[in-house]
């Protein structure tokens, strides 16, 4: 039985040295053979040449060094494809998922059989607004979210060799990993912990990065969009409705004049509803657009072990 741990990585050149030290020291304590593989995704920073020294230190490690950031969601996939544990952990790099827990995922999923381990957080320790809109976005998805959602888990997980098989049928584009962990199904376990700060450095997920993730998290995993699309245009028709009764209605009873006013309202009411859903179908088009593109989710640039890399130079030096 193999354990194999993926940490995607961008611009974490400060933390990763001793973050693959304390994954390979918490892992080791479990007594089984492991891998941890490392996806450099597209870093312009020292993360390549740290986790490359390091592949000295920790024959274990396997860095998988993408050919440019091609985002968090794609940097899992590319380690997902790569590993050939019968437990799978995925985890963040910058010790916001404590390594000290990997122990504890691989007890629960070993003792209740599961397939999948999320470890949920009981509290967070980042600034006040990230919380804010992390809080509501979970509130939202796990309201319109087809296959229910449970809040305060991220991609720190441990997963069955069964459900990584899973997860790796999915081709889309638009990915969202704790979205396509739930919908896979199987029996699905928790680890509580309390989530620290990220302990160097800044947010390699910044606000955009994090805002785009949320919509494919939202499109992909709910009909919600278009239907509050069609509930709004519902609406218009009521509108509209009354509308007419008030126009006949004053023009039977020559009550009133029929102003401007009431037409111009008319006009960019349904004007605005009618952009409103255009804007909205383009960002479906787009999404089909992108799917049916089929590009590939990630490119590897190299892929670096310590073995490998001593026999490719030992063999170049015979030549
Ligand atoms: N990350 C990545 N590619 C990106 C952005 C982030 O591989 O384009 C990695 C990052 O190095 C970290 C993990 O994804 O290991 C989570 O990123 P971050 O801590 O910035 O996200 P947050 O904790 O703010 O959600
Ligand atoms: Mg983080």
């Amino acid at each position: 039985m193999k354990i194999s741990v993926v940490i995607p990585l961008y611009n974490e050149g400060a933390l990763v040295t001793r973050l693959v030290e304390e994954v390979c020291q918490h892992v080791k304590s479990i007594g089984k053979p492991f891998e941890i593989v490392c996806v450099d995704d597209g870093s312009t920073d020292t993360t390549f040449e740290n986790l490359r020294k390091t592949t000295k230190e920790i024959e274990e490690l396997k860095v998988i060094s993408l050919s440019r950031n091609f985002g968090l969601q794609a940097a899992i996939t590319a380690g997902l494809d790569h590993v050939g544990g019968d437990y799978v952990v995925i985890m963040d790099g910058d010790f916001q998922d404590p390594p000290e827990l990997i122990p504890a995922l691989f007890k629960k999923i070993t003792e209740t059989k599961a397939d999948v381990v999320s470890a949920l957080r009981t509290s967070r320790a980042e600034k006040f607004g990230k919380r804010f809109y992390i809080k509501i976005f979970h509130k939202i998805f796990r309201n319109v979210s087809e296959t229910g959602q449970v809040e305060q888990t991220g991609n720190f997980s441990m997963l069955s060799r069964k459900a990584v098989d899973a997860v790796l049928k999915f081709s889309e584009q638009n990915r969202y990993f704790p979205g396509i962990r739930n919908f896979i199904g199987f029996r699905h376990e928790f680890v509580e912990y309390d989530r620290p700060d990220r302990s160097e450095g800044s947010a390699k997920m910044n606000r955009k990065k994090l805002f785009a993730l949320a919509a494919d998290a939202v499109y992909s995993f709910s009909k919600w969009p278009i239907k509050a699309c069609l509930y709004l245009g519902l609406l218009g028709v009521v509108v509209f409705f009354l509308a007419i009764i008030y126009t006949l209605v004053s023009k039977f009873t020559g009550l009133a004049p029929f102003g401007w006013s009431s037409t111009f309202l008319a006009i960019s009411f349904f004007g605005s509803v009618q952009l409103t859903f255009l804007g909205l179908i383009g960002e479906y088009i787009f999404r089909i657009y992108k799917e049916v593109q089929k590009r590939p989710i990630y490119i590897v640039k190299k892929i670096f072990e310590a073995d490998k890399e001593e026999k490719e130079n030992k063999s170049s030096k015979k030549q």
